[in-house]
C-alpha cells in the first residue's frame, strides 16, 4: 500500500507549512489526487488518518477531491474523460492521447489556527 509513504510525505509537508505560519493546529487540509495515479481515496484517508496521529494534524479533516483522467488527441482536437482509453490512443485515429489532468497529487490548500 504505496499510500502510507504518500500520506507521510504529505505530513511532512503540512506541518512544515504549518511551523512556518507559527500555527499549533492544522484544522483542514484539501487535497487534489489524479485518478491516473493510482492512489486509492479510502486508503490515503486510512492512511492520513495513522500518520497524522501526534502531529499538529491530529485533529485535521482531510478532504480529499478525486480529479478524472482527461486525455486529448492532438489530432482531432478532442478531449476524453474517464480511464477507458487504457492504451492512449485515438478511438477515432489511433494516435497517441496527451494527459491533460489525471496525474496530479497536490495539496490545494491548508487551514491552520
Ligand atoms: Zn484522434
Amino acid at each position: 500500500m504505496h499510500e502510507v509513504g504518500i500520506a507521510q510525505s504529505i505530513l511532512t509537508i503540512v506541518e512544515k507549512e504549518a511551523d512556518k505560519s507559527g500555527a499549533s493546529n492544522v484544522k483542514r487540509v484539501k487535497l487534489i489526487v489524479g485518478e491516473f495515479t493510482g492512489v486509492v481515496k479510502e486508503s490515503l484517508e486510512f492512511a492520513l488518518d495513522i500518520v497524522k496521529k501526534n502531529t499538529s494534524a491530529q485533529n485535521a479533516e482531510f478532504i480529499i477531491e478525486t480529479v478524472k483522467l482527461k486525455t486529448y488527441c492532438q489530432e482531432c482536437d478532442k478531449t476524453f474523460i474517464g480511464k477507458d482509453d487504457a492504451h492512449f490512443l485515438c478511438p477515432d485515429c489511433s494516435g497517441i492521447l496527451g494527459i491533460v489532468e489525471g496525474k496530479e497529487l497536490k495539496i490545494e490548500f491548508i487551514d491552520v489556527e
